[in-house]
């Protein structure tokens, strides 16, 4: 337990590994130091920081280990929507999400350099090897957005992303995810189990509807982020609601990205309830404890 009677579980943080600034060993260091008791790390398409973040691990801490896979839903009009899954406690080594978790890495790769294309051609170059030869291969937007405030072409992360990096900023491309709602039963083969990221942040695009979230508890989908910082208290309330009339288990968690974020930590987190039913439900890999 931590420094608080309340049991601090918070199963959605983002490393080195992919868009966070914290290396994995640094962010154990910072849940264990912010109290928290269960700490997930969840880095974009790849599992690349579990063994730093499992090595250091602090004591007192436990820790989950997931990613946070890119999916998307083909919609009425033709376009992509993008949705992220929370993949928790999966086997690691399963071949075929390893080769859809390459693939989906192997295209970040590609759309980076589009992206970076077209922002050089509109007189803002950012070099996108530089990026991708320190962010290794699961190099984002937020690559990028830094680059850009680096380079003083913009001030701040949210500035970037509200214009230069946007969907509609000019230099948008999409990245291949894994099909909805294939990725669902792929997570559960690996052992995982899978909860549905953020999916009210409506300030990221088009959001599923509460059919289609059924339609995923109806594939096996385990879980349901309801309190986020992207999450109104409306959208909560009602996610609250939905994963109860779906029998999902509600979570909650910071999303934390360190210094690319403005969230710090202890933030939003799961009740030891739902916690303690996903992993039950896992069998991929176990929970470790510092
Ligand atoms: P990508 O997956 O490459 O399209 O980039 C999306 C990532 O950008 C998400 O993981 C978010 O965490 C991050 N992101 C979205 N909005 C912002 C923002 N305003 N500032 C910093 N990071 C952001
Ligand atoms: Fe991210
Ligand atoms: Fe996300
Ligand atoms: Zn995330």
């Amino acid at each position: 337990m931590g420094h608080t009677d309340r049991v601090l579980i918070d199963l959605h943080c983002h490393s080195t590994a992919s868009d966070g600034t914290d290396t994995p060993a640094g962010l154990v260091a910072t849940g264990a130091a912010a109290g928290l008791d269960v700490m997930a790390i969840t880095d974009h398409d790849n599992t690349g920081g579990w063994v730093e973040a499992a090595a250091a691990l602090p004591v007192g801490l436990s820790l989950v280990r997931g990613a946070e896979i890119s999916c998307e839903v083909p919609t009425e009009d033709g376009s992509e929507l993008t949705v992220h899954l929370l993949a928790l406690l999966f086997d690691p080594e399963h071949p075929q999400l390893v080769a859809e978790l390459d693939r989906v890495r192997c295209d970040r790769g590609r759309r980076l350099r589009v992206m970076a294309e077209r922002m050089a051609a509109a007189g803002l170059p950012i070099d996108p090897e530089a990026l991708l030869a320190t962010a290794g291969d699961a190099a984002g937007r937020p690559h990028l957005g830094r680059a850009l405030v680096r380079a003083g072409y913009v001030a701040t992360m949210d500035e970037a992303f509200a214009g230069v990096l946007s969907r509609d900023g000019g230099f948008y491309e999409d990245k291949q995810g894994i099909a909805l709602p294939d990725a669902v039963p792929l997570v559960a083969a690996a052992g995982g189990v899978s909860v549905l990221a953020h999916c009210r942040a409506s300030s990221r695009g088009a959001i599923l509807t509460d059919t289609q979230i059924g339609e995923l508890a109806a594939a096996g989908m385990d879980g349901l982020e309801v309190d986020h910082m992207d999450h109104s208290a409306a959208d909560r309330a009602h996610l609250r609601g939905l994963a109860a009339e779906l029998g999902l288990v509600p979570t909650g968690s910071s999303d934390y990205h360190g210094t690319n974020k403005t969230v710090r930590l202890p933030a939003d987190t799961t009740a030891p309830g739902s916690y303690t039913e996903l992993v039950g439900r896992a069998s991929g890999v176990p929970v470790l404890h510092g």
